[in-house]
C-alpha cells in the first residue's frame, strides 16, 4: 500500500521512471511506451474503488480455510493436481444447472480465464470484439495475447440492444465477442435475448463476464442458462465479489468440455497451486456464510442508487455491487475532493462520471458526506 502522493491524480511516479528504463531493453514494439494497468493502491480509510467486498471474512471461514492450507503444507514438496478436478467439481456443484466438472475450469481469476480463452482462441491475424464503456481487461488481455481488439460502442444510455449488438459482430466478424453481465462500469445486466443475437451473428467465441452475477436484482437470468443450446458461449465467473476472495485469486468458466480441452492447450503446467485449490474448496464449502452479506452489500447499492438520484443526479441502474453516477462537473475534481475527505472512488475515464462500490453501512454514509462536500466544493468554482 503506497501512501498518496502530493497532487496525485492518478499518475504512476513509479511507472514512468520504469518506462524509460524499459527504453534501453529489446521490448515488443507494441509495448513500448505503456504503462502496467492497475487502480491506484492508496491508503485511504473508505476505499470504495475497485468493487472489492468490504467484509472481511467471518471467524468460521478463516479457521476452515487455516485447516485447509495446513492439511497441504507437508505435501508442497509435490506438483499440485494439474486438472484441480474436486474444485472445478465443487464449482459445478455451486453454480447448479446440471453443470459438471468438464464443463468448468479454473485459474487465478477470471482475468488469468479470459487471457486463456484469448490464447486458445484469439492471437495474432486474430480479433476480438468489445462494447464500450465495459471492463478495460478485455481489450488489454487481447493486446496481450496479441489479438486485434474491436472497440464497438454502448448505447448512449449505456444499454445494448439485440439488433445494434448482432448488427456490430456481423460487420466486424471477430474471432471472439466479449461481453459483460452486470457490465462494469455501468452495472447494467444484459437481457439474454441480446446474448442469443450475438451468438446467432457471431462465427467465433462468445464470452459474457458475470463477475457480478451474485449481486444482480431478481428477475435477472444468467447466461449459464444459455449453455445447453450453444457450443460457443463461455460464461466466466469469480470469487473475487460476491464471495469477498479477491485475494485469493480464483475465477473460472463453464461452456462445453470442448471448450474445457481447448484452454488445456494453453494453460501452464499446475498454474492453480495446491494452496489456492484448498483455500478456494474450503470457501465454497462455507459458500453460506461468505455469501451471507450479498444481500446487505445489495441494500447499500439501493441505497447509493436511491441516494443519488434524490440529490438529482443521473445514476445507471447497477445489478452489481457498485453504482455509476454523474456528478455534474469535472469527474476528476470530483475524485480528488472526495479522496481528500477520505473516500477512494474510481474515475474510469468516462467525462464527467465516477463510479463507486458499495460496501458497508458506514461506508455508504462516508461516501455520501464525501460527495456532498465535493458538489458544493464544485459548484463554488
Ligand atoms: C472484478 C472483475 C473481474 C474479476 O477479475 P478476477 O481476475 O477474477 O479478480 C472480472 N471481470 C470484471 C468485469 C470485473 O469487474
Amino acid at each position: 500500500m503506497t501512501a498518496p502522493q502530493p497532487g496525485f491524480a492518478g499518475a504512476r511516479p513509479d511507472v514512468a521512471s520504469s518506462s524509460s528504463r524499459l527504453d534501453a531493453l529489446p521490448i515488443r514494439d507494441d509495448l513500448r511506451g505503456q504503462t502496467p494497468y492497475g487502480a491506484p493502491q492508496l491508503d485511504v480509510a473508505v476505499r470504495l474503488n475497485t468493487n472489492e467486498n468490504s467484509y472481511p471474512l467471518p471467524d468460521e471461514v478463516v479457521d476452515a480455510i487455516g485447516k485447509s492450507l495446513h492439511a497441504e503444507l507437508r505435501d508442497l514438496n509435490r506438483y499440485p493436481d494439474r486438472e484441480a478436478d474436486a474444485l472445478r467439481a465443487d464449482l459445478a456443484a455451486y453454480l447448479g444447472l446440471g453443470l459438471t466438472a468438464a464443463q468448468v475450469w479454473a485459474a487465478n481469476g477470471s482475468n488469468e480465464v479470459q487471457q486463456q480463452l484469448l490464447q486458445a482462441f484469439g492471437g495474432p491475424g486474430r480479433s476480438a470484439l468489445g462494447f464500450g464503456p465495459s471492463y478495460s481487461m478485455h481489450p488489454l488481455l487481447a493486446a496481450g495475447t496479441g489479438t486485434r481488439w474491436i472497440g464497438a460502442f454502448r448505447d448512449p444510455d449505456f444499454g445494448l440492444s439485440a439488433g445494434a449488438a448482432a448488427d456490430a459482430v456481423a460487420e466486424h466478424d471477430p474471432d471472439l465477442v466479449f461481453l459483460c453481465s452486470p457490465n462494469n462500469p455501468t452495472g447494467t445486466a444484459l437481457d439474454p435475448s441480446v446474448i442469443d443475437a450475438v451468438l446467432g451473428a457471431a462465427r467465433g467465441m462468445v464470452i459474457v463476464d458475470e463477475a457480478y452475477a451474485e449481486f444482480a436484482r431478481p428477475g435477472t437470468p444468467s447466461a449459464l442458462t444459455l449453455l445447453p443450446s450453444h457450443e460457443r458461449l463461455v460464461v466466466t465467473r469469480t470469487m473475487s465479489k460476491a464471495f469477498g476472495f479477491a485475494g485469493g485469486r480464483l475465477g473460472y468458466l463453464a461452456a462445453s468440455p470442448a471448450v474445457v480441452d481447448a484452454v488445456q492447450l494453453v494453460r501452464l503446467p499446475y498454474h492453480l497451486s495446491s494452496l489456492t485449490q484448498a483455500a478456494a474448496r474450503a470457501a465454497l464449502a462455507h459458500r453460506s456464510v461468505l455469501l451471507a452479506n450479498v444481500d446487505a452489500i445489495k441494500a447499500e447499492r439501493d441505497r447509493v442508487v436511491g441516494s443519488l438520484r434524490d440529490r438529482g443526479l443521473r445514476v445507471a441502474d447497477s445489478d452489481a455491487n457498485f453504482v455509476l453516477f454523474e456528478v455534474g462537473g469535472d469527474q476528476r475534481l470530483a475524485w480528488r475532493h472526495m479522496l481528500d475527505n477520505g473516500v477512494l472512488v474510481r474515475d474510469v475515464g468516462l467525462p464527467g462520471w465516477l463510479r463507486v462500490t458499495a460496501g458497508t453501512p458506514a461506508e455508504t454514509d462516508a461516501f455520501l458526506s464525501a460527495l456532498d462536500a465535493s458538489l458544493s466544493a464544485l459548484e463554488e468554482k
